[in-house]
């Protein structure tokens, strides 16, 4: 009522909690916060201690009684106390009349999260102190983000890789025709990496050094010119800190599983698409969004995989904040469609 009568006063604001970036979008300002899910906590009492960009520095390196902690997991929360502390401190930070006039929020959650998952998401985000959550899906968003036409009655597909899960969907008309969630992301590439730095040269990295070969050196697909990286880590046998040189082509080779796993849930994906739909795609493709459609060359794979073009889209990283934000614009037509 208020905000109907004041809607200056009315802060609404559009969330992408995603499992490695929680991304705001304000009304009318856009994207004002982009931070790691990341909360460091006092292990006794779970008393947060940081959040965000200076909780992921923690990680891996806190003293006991310390404990810095990732709430989200393969796309779903794993730690919901947490998870509400994290959406409390910026759903504050970011409005400020939640007293007089809590915000309305839009959360984006991934596609595979299941009825219980999803009202845990708006009790958190209720709690966290929002007037009311409305969730939309991820491809969804990320697809409005991206500017794709997603009410006419074409199809769009839409492959997103986040850090905990690739989610592959097929959007007409509003709606979602098919989605698939993989629980193979960006982490999942960091892990294939340290297990290949122990395996190939017993040395032991932590999941920031993984994290940053991938982003330095990681490919898809053969580069014109391979790339070369030093990493710095423990000798596992000797117990001491060494360094050593790498290349961009062990580490492709090191994360092949996790590009296969993730060509294979396309593939399945256009194996269902009903057919009309299907032929729609071999003209307007297929878009890349999320944090892993950054990695070289991941285009070029699927493009060589399934005949379709490929494009990644601009700014990978804030399209489903993007989307959520236009979600906001229209939020009576959103609130409409999740009722039906
Ligand atoms: P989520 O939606 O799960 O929060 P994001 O879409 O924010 O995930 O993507 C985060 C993932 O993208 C992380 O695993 C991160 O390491 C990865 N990433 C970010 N930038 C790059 C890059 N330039 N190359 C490869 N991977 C990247
Ligand atoms: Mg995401």
């Amino acid at each position: 009522m208020l905000g109907k009568l004041f809607p200056f006063l009315s802060n609404d604001i559009g969330i992408d909690l995603g499992t490695a970036n929680i991304l705001v979008y304000v009304r009318d300002k856009g994207v004002v916060l982009s931070e790691p899910s990341v909360v460091a906590v006092k292990t006794s009492n779970k008393k947060v201690i940081a959040v965000g960009a200076e909780a992921k520095r923690m990680l891996g390196r806190t003293p006991g009684g310390i404990t810095a902690v990732r709430p989200m997991k393969d796309g779903v929360i794993a730690d919901f106390e947490v998870t509400e502390s994290m959406l409390r401190y910026f759903i504050q930070r970011v409005s400020h009349n939640t007293k007089l006039l809590p915000p309305r929020v839009v959360v984006a959650v991934p596609s595979g999260i299941t009825e219980v998952e999803s009202r845990a998401v708006q009790e958190s985000v209720i709690h966290a102190g929002a007037r009311n959550a409305l969730l939309i899906s991820e491809p969804v968003a990320s697809a409005i983000g991206v500017g794709l036409p997603i009410d006419e009655p074409t199809a769009n597909m839409i492959v997103d890789i986040g850090g905990g899960t690739t989610e592959t969907a097929i959007i007409s008309l509003n709606g979602v025709v098919y989605s698939k969630s993989i629980r193979i992301g960006g982490d999942e590439m960091d892990l294939g990496i340290a297990e290949y730095m122990k395996r190939a040269y017993n040395l032991m990295i932590g999941e920031r050094t993984a994290e940053e070969i991938k982003i330095k050196i990681g490919s898809a697909y053969p580069l014109e010119q391979e790339l070369t990286m030093e990493v710095k880590g423990r000798d596992s046998i000797a117990g001491l800190p060494k360094t050593l040189h790498i290349n961009s082509g062990e580490i492709r080779e090191a994360l092949s599983d996790n590009f296969k796993a993730i060509v294979d849930a396309v593939r399945t994906a256009l194996e269902r698409c009903p057919p009309e739909l299907s032929s729609d795609l071999v003209d307007r493709g297929i878009v890349m969004a999320g944090g892993g459609s950054l990695i070289r060359g991941i285009d070029r794979l699927l493009s060589d995989a399934t005949g379709l073009p490929v494009f990644v889209a601009e700014d990978p990283l804030t399209a489903v904040a993007r989307g959520t934000g236009a979600a906001l614009e229209n939020i009576d037509f959103w609130i409409h469609q999740s009722e039906k």
